[in-house]
């Protein structure tokens, strides 16, 4: 099974939710950290990393000397990665997404396949529940890439290969074979659907405020067509009002969880602890959500009921 925890805004315990799942999850599991920009999970699980790779985009390279201009390039490319200007034709790798479109229909073979470093794919374990080894992998793209999407397809193809998938397509996780939590990274736009659509269960956590309300529905919005289990945590409840819940009841999303408010928490957090560690209330708190997740989980696949 794989539970994408996400959240719609920044800020909400989304990381401090993944991490104490992680920490506790009592079956075979791989912690991921697709928040590729500011990946974090790592601060918390503290995994032995034993692995680090550069993640690579292949984009086009040039042979000036067979460059007759012709431009067929530039009209196919639908991201302006290439541009015929005067006599010269101008590349923006950074602009590329790969497709290799334009090195397999330049009549000339003046283009080659090269390679623009996305960021690196760092892999590793943890101790989970039961102090069971448990797998950590996570995406950490490069300073100044600004596409994540690619390197998080790249990040799920690693573990769909590393978790018993056949890997075939990159970008889904076909026939993972053990349970995989995925730290989403916040908000509703591509990245944000990248973590998620591969997922089972999408496990939405807020806060109840105006803001994290604002942003929790616009995620149940952007994540509800993909037809996933989806339910709510509502973190720090007790510091507002109770309009995501009331929401959460006229949308028919379960709320799996209402972790209080707790000074205790936020201590832990900023010691890099993970709070259902250090915290019992935490802790009994995550382990109810944890059993509400898997229930929902195997009442959508019948063939799960047993692992309930
Ligand atoms: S298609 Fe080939 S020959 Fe034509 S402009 Fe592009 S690189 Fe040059
Ligand atoms: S590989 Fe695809 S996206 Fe990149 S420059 Fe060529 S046509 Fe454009």
């Amino acid at each position: 099974m794989i539970y994408a925890i996400a959240s719609g805004k920044g800020g909400t315990g989304k990381t401090t939710v993944t991490a104490s799942l992680a920490a506790l999850w009592d079956r075979p599991v791989a912690a991921v950290d697709l928040d590729v920009e500011e990946p974090n999970l790592h601060l918390f699980l503290r995994p032995q990393i034993t692995a680090e790779e550069p993640a690579l985009m292949e984009v086009p390279v040039l042979d000036p000397a067979r460059c007759t201009l012709c431009g067929e390039c530039s009209a196919f490319c639908q991201f302006k990665a290439l541009s015929v200007m005067g006599k010269t034709l101008l590349l923006f790798p950074e602009m590329c997404h790969g497709c290799g479109g334009c090195i397999a229909l330049c009549p000339e073979k003046a283009l080659a396949p090269g390679a623009r470093e996305l960021g690196h794919i760092i892999s590793g374990h943890f101790r989970a529940g039961r102090a069971e080894d448990a797998a950590f992998l996570m995406g950490r793209l490069r300073v100044g890439e600004a596409m994540s999407p690619p390197l998080m397809r790249q990040v799920k193809a690693r573990l769909a290969r590393d978790a018993g998938g056949s890997g075939a397509l990159p970008g889904a996780l076909p026939d993972v074979l053990i349970d995989v939590l995925i730290d989403a990274p916040p908000g509703v736009s591509c990245p944000a659907v990248n973590a998620v659509m591969d997922a089972d269960v999408i496990v939405l956590v807020t806060e109840p405020t105006p803001f994290g309300l604002h942003d929790f529905r616009l995620a149940v919005e952007a994540f509800r067509p993909l037809g996933k289990v989806m339910g709510a945590v509502v973190n720090r409840a007790g510091i507002g009002d109770r309009a995501v819940q009331d929401y959460c009841r006229e949308q028919g999303i379960p709320v799996w969880a209402e972790i209080p408010f707790s000074r205790a928490v936020a201590e832990a957090y900023s010691r890099g602890e993970v709070a259902a560690s250090a915290v019992p209330e935490m802790r009994d708190a995550i382990l109810a959500l944890m059993a509400r997740m898997r229930a929902a989980a195997a009442a959508s696949t019948p063939g799960e009921a047993r692992h309930a």
